[in-house]
């Protein structure tokens, strides 16, 4: 189908108008890597952005099979029936490796997907996740522009995406269940740490009092644990995504954060700081690739690292030596 190429004034009109092809176009164009479709994307959102915000921002992490779409699908048409719009995203940095893997799959949340309330994206697929967690960001941020109010952020319990998850949401959930292995509980601590709620999914059935039992001990450890909001005790919390049960309480959680930290300033000052810091990772992003996509920098690197290995140079050398060439080479080159 031969599609009419959009200006940059009719992604903004047709975002600001909630036109969900306009807005599913819109965050094809903050996917793309090609150069002139970033630089459109990027004076698009520069429109857009005095009208982000006006949202709640939740992350959701927990090992694949703890329930997170199954609790997504609960949440989010629990949340559509309430009149709030529920914009579902996906951050797995895995998805271009393992093709099509698990997250924001909407064969997943069947009913979630045919809500007129709801929008679901599955993960940019870029192989790095700096790339994906910055198309992310984006794709959140036109949401909020296209009027959605609830953004859940979903990720994969396993290596730097849940950190990354953390630094662009209000709110972080760790889905976990009772009884489950040793690879869990290695996961944890650190973990848990950036956690707001726990929440113990499939209480139900046999399992019920097992979760229970789960919820308390969590409870018990998180006394030792650093908070991961000022001024917030993280919470232990059952549910079943499967019948719903204890469902609407892990909301009100969600909004007595809000309540609280919006009071205190904290929602808003943990805003700010992760744009500031976004604008920083991405100077980091930046000049990495500029250093170690240099030609000169390139050369030399397989030369200079057997230097540090043979004790030819110190390690401290060897980056004098790498960065005055960078430097002479983007001098002879400007
Ligand atoms: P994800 O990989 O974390 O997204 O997990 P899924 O949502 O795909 O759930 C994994 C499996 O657990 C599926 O078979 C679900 O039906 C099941 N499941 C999810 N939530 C519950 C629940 O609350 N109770 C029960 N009994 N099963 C559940």
């Amino acid at each position: 189908v031969r599609r009419k190429n959009l200006r940059v004034q009719d992604f903004v009109q047709g975002v600001l108008a909630q036109d969900r092809t306009v807005l599913g176009r819109a965050i094809t164009l903050v996917e793309s890597n090609v150069p002139a479709h970033m630089e459109r994307a990027q004076r698009m959102l520069k429109e857009l952005i005095p009208h982000t915000g006006n949202s709640v921002r939740v992350g959701i992490t927990g090992v694949p099979g703890a329930g997170k779409s199954t609790f997504i699908e609960a949440l989010g048409s629990l949340l559509c029936d309430r009149g709030h719009k529920v914009a579902v995203l996906a951050v797995d940095p895995s998805s271009s490796l393992t093709r099509g893997s698990i997250l924001g799959d909407k064969t997943r949340m069947q009913n979630l997907s045919r809500n007129k309330n709801a929008f679901i994206r599955p993960s940019p697929s870029s192989g790095v996740l700096g790339g994906v967690t910055r198309k992310s960001r984006e794709t959140m941020l036109i949401c909020e522009a296209a009027g959605f109010d609830v953004i859940l952020v979903e990720t994969v319990g396993v290596g730097q995406s849940e950190t990354e998850v953390r630094s662009m949401v209000d709110f972080f959930l760790l889905v976990l269940i009772a009884g489950a292995g040793d690879e869990l509980q290695g996961m944890k601590k650190g973990i848990m740490e950036l956690a707001d709620a726990i929440l113990i999914n499939k209480a139900d059935g046999d399992n019920k009092q097992r979760a229970e039992m789960a919820r308390s001990e969590f409870e018990r450890i998180i006394h030792y644990l650093l908070p991961a909001t000022e001024g917030w005790t993280t919470q232990a919390l059952t549910a079943s995504s499967l019948t719903g049960d204890k469902i609407p309480d892990v909301w009100q959680t969600v909004e007595d954060f809000k309540a609280n930290t919006m009071a205190s300033g904290v929602f808003q000052r943990r805003r700010n700081a992760q744009t500031v810091r976004w604008v920083h990772s991405m100077v980091d992003d930046y000049l990495r690739t500029a250093f170690y996509g240099n030609p000169t920098v390139k050369a030399m690197i397989p030369g200079i690292e057997s230097d540090v290995v043979e004790g030819n140079l110190s390690p401290t050398q060897a980056v004098q030596k790498l960065v005055q060439e960078y430097e002479n080479h983007r001098k002879a080159n400007s």
